[in-house]
């Protein structure tokens, strides 16, 4: 059975992050006392969202400095708390080094978080945030698949600092968790693993990648032709309540892919033309895999020949049974993140239509 409830505060890292909102958000309208690690707390128009939800909620906020490349930074946010949340990873692509700005935050931080739960007499239970990243590579890996189906049972084994390090990042990251909680008995680990996450934000503003793309689908960049590349997509709620169930129900356990729709870049804004219409250059059509191939790198260095030729023009599949079944997740359509994402980031200034 599900119901948000608990006397301990509740620690969830990277609180002001676009997945975490949601999460800090319902724990504050179920009356929780939430314990927030941000990097900046002296950053306060960061965590005003925040603070006016829980001005208007039952719950409670208190902020804590952590950063996931200190150690023993979480120790002091963790004091108490029965059940942890560990959603803070970079999710950018606005990367120099791929090494220290993706995989150190992601596997050290993991290292340091789950450290502190180590350490802490008081966690039972810690809900880590990984993504579906952490199951295949490329798309063409699900090639490989049985039934060319993506499961809980499938891991990465193809990406490297080299070739999709954040999907690499979030790889080590997920399988470190899983050997530190291999070695002990006490607390018990439940990991959800996202697809693409798209969704208005708590913030109403938010560095995520999620939102990088939807303005790379606005703004004119792909007014040319999208890049034939099909994913995964789910309602930033809905991986918020996936977190939540994960977390207070007593017989979660394992890996949940939670994705609600297979969708192309050109069907998002198909979606976003139906409902914003045609002042916007939202692509219409989809470039050919070959001139991608041939033009992409040049356009931007971050999309190799490499990429191109082992994510474009696949198909993508996941098998979402688990997470409905084992979580009692029902999906929202994502048409309606999509909306809600692209008229929120309007409505905020940080989209502004052409011309
Ligand atoms: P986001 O809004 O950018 O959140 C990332 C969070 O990580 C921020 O709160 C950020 O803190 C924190 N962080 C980054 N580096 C840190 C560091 N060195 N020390 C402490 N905190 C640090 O992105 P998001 O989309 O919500 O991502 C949240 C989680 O969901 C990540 O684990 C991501 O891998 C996972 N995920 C996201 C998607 C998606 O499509 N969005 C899909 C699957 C999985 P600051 O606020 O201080 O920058």
């Amino acid at each position: 059975m599900f119901e948000i409830t608990t006397e301990a505060p509740v620690l969830v890292t990277g609180a002001t992050g676009f997945v975490a909102g949601w999460i800090v958000k319902a724990l504050l309208e179920a009356g929780v006392t939430v314990h927030a690690t941000v990097r900046d707390p002296t950053d306060t128009g960061r965590l005003e969202p925040l603070d006016k939800i829980a001005q208007a909620a039952p719950g409670a906020i208190r902020y804590f400095r952590a950063d996931l490349l200190e150690n023993g930074t979480f120790e002091e946010a963790m004091a108490g708390c029965r059940i942890v949340f560990h959603t803070a990873s970079p999710f950018t692509s606005r990367i120099s080094d791929p090494q220290r700005d993706l995989v150190d935050p992601a596997l050290l931080g993991t290292r340091n978080v789950l450290s502190a739960v180590e350490r802490s007499d008081s966690v039972q239970r810690l809900v880590l945030t990984s993504s579906v990243v952490a199951m295949y590579g490329d798309a063409a890996d699900l090639a490989a698949l049985p039934g060319q189906v993506l499961t809980e049972a499938a891991w990465n084994t193809t990406s490297s600092v080299a070739h999709q390090a954040y999907s690499y990042s979030k790889t080590v990251a997920e399988k470190e968790a899983w050997a530190m909680h291999g070695a002990q008995s006490r607390w018990s680990l439940v990991v959800i693993n996202p697809a693409l996450v798209l969704g208005p934000s708590v913030a109403g503003v938010s560095t995520s990648e999620s939102h990088n793309l939807i303005r790379q689908i606005a703004d004119g960049t792909l007014k040319t032709g999208a890049p034939p590349i099909t994913l995964g997509v789910v309602d930033v709620r809905d991986v918020a309540t996936a977190h939540l169930r994960a977390a207070f129900d007593a017989a979660a356990e394992g890996r949940h892919i939670v994705s609600a729709e297979s969708r192309t870049f050109l069907d998002l804004a198909r979606m976003l033309r139906l409902e914003f219409g045609e002042r916007w250059p939202f692509p219409k059509s989809e470039a050919p895999k070959w001139l991608v191939w041939l033009a992409g790198p040049m356009i931007d260095k971050s999309i190799t020949r490499r990429f191109v030729a082992r994510n474009l023009g696949y198909p993508w599949k996941a098998d979402n049974s688990k997470s409905k079944q084992a979580l009692g997740l029902q999906y929202s359509p994502i048409s309606k993140a999509v909306v809600d994402m692209f008229r929120q980031m309007v409505d905020t200034g940080s989209l502004r239509a052409p011309g």
